[in-house]
């Protein structure tokens, strides 16, 4: 941290500013050049910058280091690679994880992963506690859910992803799923974060809908600070003035988290979008642009859906785009699933 003085800041008022921050416990270091003091200080990890600010004589107090730690690329400079069996995600290879926005049914259940597995995904994705912003809407199937996805992963040997919503559910979830996902709704949600800190599976943290990149990354340092090291951020999409698209899907949160962090970013283009005439666009954009995955909803039959119809994929849209993919990921020096595991022609 560098506090800088007023121009005309008194000696009596530079010696009480060094004189609280010694009794803070930082090292200060101070240089007077003409017209001002500039005071070094280093240890400032728990001082609230603002408390120094309104000190007599303070013009300004900039930070210098990110105030997240084990986040950060400079505590870890090689990549981070969440490893479930053979799934490695931040690794070389583009992984796709697709699916229903929620589990509603067995059929949809086993369709939608035979789909998704079908055009070369690695991870079934479904919900089965949704965050809904209507508490008239569906509420998602809770364990009947989990256990229809659980089974359709199998049958089609399909790592799972779901959503956690609350403290309570993270035993149940627990039993069912590969990786917990922390929703948007959910980024801030400080008690659920510490206590996925505890837990013994990855976790995919999504960005707020109004979070900056640096909350974000300060909610993941709540994970890896409980000893938890497999985060996985997701970016869907954050609120801002535009109402043409459900959210603005911000494509260069994936360079500067890479800079940022050693962490794996995955993106959420169904989410970032909301319409699925859009999805496969951004989904190719985020792969351009380094993404380490993706997190894609796809339904057998979205317009029934009870969730997110609108912005899920077809089959038929979903294995087009993993084409596209499989050109544009080499392209970049990235690998994805090479093949779809089986061909076969979709109604639409
Ligand atoms: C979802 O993945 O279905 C979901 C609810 O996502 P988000 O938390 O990004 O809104
Ligand atoms: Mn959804």
């Amino acid at each position: 941290m560098v506090v800088v003085m007023k121009e005309r800041a008194t000696e009596a008022q530079i010696d009480a500013v060094i004189a609280r921050l010694i009794e803070l416990g930082m090292d200060v270091h101070r240089s007077s050049g003409a017209t001002r003091t500039v005071l070094g200080v280093v240890g400032d990890g728990k001082v609230d910058k603002e408390m120094i600010e309104l000190l007599d004589g303070v013009h300004e107090v900039l930070r210098i280091s990110a105030p997240y730690k084990r986040a950060s690329r400079s505590y870890r400079p090689e990549d981070t690679v969440v490893t479930i069996d053979d799934v490695r995600i931040g690794g070389d290879e583009v992984i796709v994880m697709a699916g229903p926005c929620s589990a509603e049914t067995e059929e949809q259940c086993q369709a939608s992963a035979a789909a998704v597995k079908r055009a070369g995904a690695k991870v079934l994705r479904g919900g089965a506690f949704k965050p809904r912003s209507s508490p008239y809407s569906f509420q998602g199937l809770g364990e009947h859910g989990l256990q229809m996805l659980r089974r359709a992963a199998d049958a089609h040997n399909l790592k799972l992803i779901s959503e956690v919503m609350d403290v309570s559910q993270i035993p149940l979830i627990d039993q069912y799923c590969d990786i917990f996902q922390v929703g948007a709704r959910n980024m801030q949600n400080f008690t659920l974060l510490r206590e996925l800190g505890h837990a013994r599976k990855p976790v995919l943290l999504k960005r707020g809908i109004s979070a900056t990149i640096e909350e974000w990354l300060l909610s993941a340092e709540y994970i890896l600070s409980g000893g938890n090291n497999e985060v996985i951020l997701c970016e869907r999409g954050i609120r801002t003035f535009e109402t043409a698209t459900r959210n603005t899907f911000d494509i260069s949160a994936v360079p500067v988290v890479k800079k940022l962090s050693h962490l794996p970013i995955i993106a959420d283009p169904s989410h970032g979008a909301g319409r699925r005439d859009m999805v496969a666009q951004l989904a190719r954009a985020a792969v351009a642009v380094g993404a380490d995955g993706l997190l894609i909803e796809v339904h057998h039959d979205p317009d029934h859906a009870l969730s997110d119809g609108a912005q899920s994929m077809f089959p038929s849209q979903f294995d087009r785009l993993m084409a596209e993919l499989r050109i544009i990921a080499p392209a970049i020096g990235r690998s994805i699933c090479l093949e779809p595991v089986a061909r076969r022609g979709w109604a639409r």
